[in-house]
């Protein structure tokens, strides 16, 4: 991971509102929309507002308060997308070997059908 979190990075902007997303939930600490390229029937992305690049960026550094937040707002974006009765699957990519491509810390949410097997290394 590159050693300052970058701002110009897509989901800051999102953040921000200079790009526009299908906002599913959102409340004081975390953001939940819609993954402009759907790997899933349903396939969401949930962020924290603050500047965090990963997984484990944040839960070193953000407070309890926003970790805990960030968590139940993952639980209340499940809800808003109706995914429970069905099933769901959370996935976290941190750095080079997972793929991570947005250097903003954010989980995927994917359901809606049939997922597969959990990891591809395609
Ligand atoms: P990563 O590979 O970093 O875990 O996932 C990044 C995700 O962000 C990808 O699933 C990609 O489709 C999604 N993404 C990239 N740019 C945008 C964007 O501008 N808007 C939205 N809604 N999703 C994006």
């Amino acid at each position: 991971m590159p050693q300052a979190y970058d701002p110009n990075n897509i989901f800051a902007k999102i953040l921000r509102g200079e790009i526009p997303c299908k906002k599913i939930y959102e409340d004081e600490v975390a953001l939940c929309f819609h993954d402009v390229a759907p790997q899933a029937p349903v396939h969401a992305l949930v962020i924290p507002k603050g500047e965090y690049q990963s997984f484990s960026d944040f839960t070193l550094k953000a407070s309890s308060k926003e970790v805990c937040g960030f968590f139940q707002a993952v639980q209340r974006s499940i809800e808003a997308l109706k995914l429970e009765a069905g099933g769901y699957r959370l996935l976290s990519n941190h750095g080079e070997h997972a793929g991570q491509e947005v250097p903003h810390f954010h989980v995927h949410i994917c359901g809606g059908g049939h997922l597969g097997k959990m990891i591809s290394r395609s």
